[in-house]
């Protein structure tokens, strides 16, 4: 994960390390190579610039020139800047209602159908919950087929209604189920198309709405680099959602949609997905992160 911008942050801070003195000359290219290693991880010109600015005023603030370990308080600086990126501390998902509702959304092949098996899978046995997955995909009969064996998988039931085209009314009669059914959360699945378009957008408001769920989640490919961040504007624009899952941070992503995803939107990363398993689900840890993104 992130091993090219590890290496090249693990390079930027070794010309510090190595200084036996430290000059101001050397911070600045030390700062200069963070930033150029953000711009390759695929992060916005400002909030790299905005990062390096950051960083470096913390650095004059606590006389990092004079400090016994100039190098290890620049690696701390840099990792604690990393961290406040990426949201600071972790933040849960919401399991008030009674049952919670769970909407996901995101683009097709973001991996949605499998986040929600993996979401259902973690309250189940991490928990203790009783969860329902609602195949809401009214296009793609596939879709709901994936469901089920999802839901097969990992031994939890799936509401479907394949001869019904209105999503609006699947939900709704999902969460029927479930109160009558005892499941305390309910796992709605969206259609999603391949790149934003209105009826898709419209139809997932129309179901937010129907529905106030009390979580939605935007599921998003980390492989995509800014275009996930553009896409998680777009959907946050209209649904408000609560919080991100990225996917596929088991590939070998450059780390940009990780890292600039919250500044951007505003909403906390809550899950990362790291495999096609029903268990490669972790809950995200903006420290943690930084952590592994420093080596
Ligand atoms: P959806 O169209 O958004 O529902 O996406 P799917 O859940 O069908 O996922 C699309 C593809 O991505 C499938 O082949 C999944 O197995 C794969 N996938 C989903 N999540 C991950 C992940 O975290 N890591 C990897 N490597 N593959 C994933």
């Amino acid at each position: 994960m992130f091993s090219n911008l590890s290496d090249k942050l693990e390079k930027a801070l070794h010309i510090l390390k190595g200084h036996g003195k430290i000059t101001e000359v050397n911070v600045a290219d030390t700062l200069k190579e963070v930033r150029r290693a953000l711009l390759d991880a695929d992060v916005n010109f400002k909030i790299a610039k905005d990062f390096t600015t950051s960083v470096k005023e913390k650095a004059m603030g606590q006389n990092v020139l004079t400090s016994l370990q100039p190098g290890q308080l620049m690696v701390k600086l840099v990792k604690d800047e990393l961290t406040e990126l990426m949201g600071g501390e972790e933040v849960g998902i919401n399991l008030s209602g009674n049952p919670s509702v769970i909407l996901m959304s995101g683009l097709q092949g973001s991996g949605k159908t499998t986040f929600s098996g993996k979401l259902a899978n973690f309250l189940k046995t991490k928990k203790g919950k009783k969860p329902l997955l609602v195949a809401c995909d009214i296009y793609r009969p596939a879709a709901i087929n994936q469901l089920h064996v999802v839901g097969d998988q990992i031994g939890v039931e799936v509401y479907s209604e394949p001869e019904n085209k209105n999503a609006v009314d699947i939900a709704q009669n999902a969460i029927k189920y479930a109160k009558s059914n005892g499941f305390n959360v309910v796992i709605v699945d969206t259609a999603g198309r391949l790149a934003i378009d209105e009826q898709m957008m419209n139809e997932i408001a129309n179901v937010h709405k129907a529905i106030q769920p009390q979580e939605t989640l935007f599921v998003v490919d980390a492989m995509t680099g800014q275009d996930a961040v553009n896409t998680a504007k777009a959907f946050n624009d209209r649904l408000n959602f609560d919080g991100v899952i990225l996917t596929k941070l088991d590939g070998d992503t450059r780390g940009g949609a990780a890292i600039t995803i919250k500044s951007v939107v505003n909403k906390p990363i809550k899950f990362i997905g790291t495999g096609e398993k029903m268990e490669a689900i972790d809950v995200f840890y903006p420290s943690r992160m930084a952590d592994r993104i420093l080596g």
